[in-house]
């Protein structure tokens, strides 16, 4: 355990919020914005669900206290979405709340398809009113987002489009990697027609893909923006910056990283030991 959590490490930024948001002003000295994640899903508790949302609170204080360039990512399930709806949504709005205050906003995270339709529907539930300042990600792996990104793009909503990272049966989602990628392509270019459009991958043709539609569609590079995930394709990150796109790394935080890093690993098995080998440079 002790070995896997030194491997973890590169994709975990800390443990505590002080030394994600240290990570974080890292980040922006290099012209990079963040996302910050406090790891934690599938919560068991009221209390735990509770936690988290003040967790989240606490984090808003300290970027604005830091002057961070970072707004929050969040999972709803974290939040107690599958245990009451309701405590959710009440969580989801206290941290709105702050974020309002303090001028800033919130991504829920997409997790697996058990959760899309309720997220889609509590995220509706919010926006654009009482707060216009949340978005939410669509996963071009299944099925059913070319629907939802055509409801979403009416309602002028901010989506961050990304493949999926969790395993679905084949009656609701693409299962070969060129059907996912060709469905990351055409939503990214129904996505450009949203407010500032988040593309969410590694995937130098997905970002290719992504970058010409937001060109054809009269988009300037500060109009939208490339986000990948703290740990993987770093060099990249300030290449794209460098040639003025807007870059938003997501650094997750916490101890509760096993089922973040399990992800990873499974969507590149070289991940389980590329902190030792050095090979994910580039
Ligand atoms: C900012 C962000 C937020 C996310 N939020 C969510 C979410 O809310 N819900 C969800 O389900 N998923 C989320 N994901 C995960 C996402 O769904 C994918 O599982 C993950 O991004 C891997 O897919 P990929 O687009 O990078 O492409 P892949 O198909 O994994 O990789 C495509 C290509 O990218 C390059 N590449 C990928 N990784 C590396 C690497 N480590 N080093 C060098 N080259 C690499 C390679 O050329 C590779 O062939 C998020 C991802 C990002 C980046």
């Amino acid at each position: 355990m002790r070995a896997l959590t030194f491997l973890a490490r590169r994709f975990v930024a800390g443990d505590t919020i002080d030394e994600a948001v240290e990570a974080v002003r890292v980040l922006n000295r290099d012209g990079l914005k963040a996302t910050l994640d406090n790891l934690g899903e599938e919560t068991k508790t009221r209390e735990e669900a509770e936690s988290a949302c003040r967790e989240y609170v606490a984090a808003l204080r300290k970027i604005a206290e830091a002057e961070a360039d970072c707004n929050i990512s969040l999972k709803l399930t974290q939040f107690g979405l599958n245990l009451d709806e309701s405590l959710a949504r009440d969580n989801l709005a206290r941290v709105l709340e702050e974020a309002r205050k303090l001028g800033n906003f919130a991504r829920i995270d997409m997790e697996g398809s058990d959760y899309t339709q309720k997220t889609l529907d509590l995220f509706y539930s919010l926006f654009p009113e009482p707060f216009a300042n949340v978005g939410v990600v669509i996963q071009s792996a299944l099925r059913r987002s070319e629907q939802d990104v055509a409801e979403l793009v009416r309602r002028k909503a901010r989506v961050r489009l990304v493949k999926g990272a969790y395993k679905e049966p084949a009656g609701i989602a693409f299962q070969k990697k060129s059907e996912v990628d060709e469905n990351y392509d055409r939503l990214a270019a129904m996505l450009v027609k949203a407010p500032m459009p988040a593309f969410g991958t590694h995937d130098d043709r997905r970002i290719a893909g992504a970058v010409s539609a937001a060109r054809a569609a009269g988009l300037a590079k500060t109009d939208y923006e490339i986000q990948m995930l703290y740990g993987v394709r770093p060099k990249r990150w300030r290449e794209l910056a460098r040639e003025g796109h807007r870059v938003r790394v997501y650094v997750p935080y916490g101890t509760h990283w096993l089922p973040y890093y399990s992800r990873r690993i499974r969507e590149r098995k070289e991940n389980l030991f590329f902190a030792l080998r050095g090979i994910f440079s580039d």
